[in-house]
């Protein structure tokens, strides 16, 4: 199924993000976070690309194995700054085989080992070039990325935006965004989307917090702040995983139903692999509906 359909459906599209685990004995249990989290019926997956350095080995197979025998449609990442165009062309040929349909089509970060391809070498240098190549390439649905807090390498809000309408030029039919935990960015930069004329979805995309050092890791590395009401609610209850865990519900829960109040089409959860969090603010989300 193509994705793009279900936001045309008129009820708030609910997506999950999950990671291939990077050891192959964690497979199991991963397998079993999918399955718990199946029967919250979300409207489709994610399954990302050696993001914050886990494991590319396997993803696709994972992706296909997610659609096959957890029966929910599921979307490939993919990232292009390390890749040669041939690779490109010999993975989105093994997208058909194992029958994935839809892709989320990312430049990817610059590695952090091992050497950087100089910018003259690299033969998709930006996201808008892999939707154009992957749209060129067959039939597939590409969502892309987007910064409510802008992509931390872009010189201005503008630059990015226009980025980003590149994107959805090129082929992208929806757009996630990155995490933020301000809802005033997500409001704003929709706004400043649908003025440059970008008028496919844009889907938010929410981190429950579960950890305090995790979430300053995460933000730290994508570029989205936390607001100094979320620091001085946590700095007392840092060391109280539970509490924390449970301050995270109930923030992302409130965030979340304000931004489906002010129209965001669905909710994209990054679940780290877990399910507890989603599976709360999910469920209370449906409840006050
Ligand atoms: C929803 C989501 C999912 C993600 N999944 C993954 C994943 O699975 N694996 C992974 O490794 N990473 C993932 N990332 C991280 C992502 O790869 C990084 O944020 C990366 O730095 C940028 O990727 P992009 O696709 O947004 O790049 P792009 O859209 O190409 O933009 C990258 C930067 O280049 C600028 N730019 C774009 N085009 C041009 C141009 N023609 N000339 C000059 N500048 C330009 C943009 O303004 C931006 O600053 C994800 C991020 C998000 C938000």
């Amino acid at each position: 199924m193509r994705i793009p359909a279900l936001f045309s459906r008129g009820e708030p599209v609910f997506s999950f993000e999950f990671f291939q685990p990077k050891n192959p004995e964690d497979l199991a249990a991963f397998q079993a976070t999918v399955r718990k989290l199946k029967d919250l019926s979300p409207a489709f997956v994610t399954i990302t690309y050696g993001a914050a350095g886990t494991a590319r080995e396997g993803t696709f197979e994972t992706a296909a194995w997610i659609k096959r025998e957890a029966g929910i449609e599921t979307a490939a990442h993919l990232t292009c700054i390390s890749h040669t165009r041939s690779e490109i062309e010999r993975i989105v040929e093994s997208f058909r085989r194992l029958g994935i349909e839809n892709v989320v089509a990312l430049r990817g970060d610059h590695p952090k080992e091992g050497p950087l391809l100089p910018p003259e070498r690299r033969e998709l240098p930006y996201a808008a070039d892999l939707v154009r190549f992957i749209r060129a390439r067959g039939d597939f649905s590409i969502a892309v990325a987007g910064y409510p807090e802008k992509h931390p390498e872009a010189p201005s809000m503008e630059e990015d935006l226009r980025r980003l309408q590149e994107k959805v030029e090129a082929g992208a039919e929806w757009v996630i965004t990155q995490l933020f935990f301000d809802n005033a960015h997500y409001l704003d930069f929709v706004a400043r989307a649908r003025a440059l004329g970008v008028r496919v979805p844009i889907v938010p995309g929410i981190m429950p917090i579960t950890s305090y050092a995790q979430t300053r890791k995460f933000t730290q590395m994508c570029g989205t702040a936390i607001p100094e009401r979320i620091l001085a609610d946590l700095a007392p209850i840092a060391a109280d995983r539970e509490k924390v865990v449970a301050y995270g519900i109930d923030y992302a829960f409130r965030q979340c139903r304000e931004l489906l109040d002010r129209g965001a089409p669905g909710i994209h959860f990054y679940t780290l692999n877990r399910s507890h969090s989603t599976t709360a603010i999910l469920s209370r989300l449906r409840d006050s509906c």
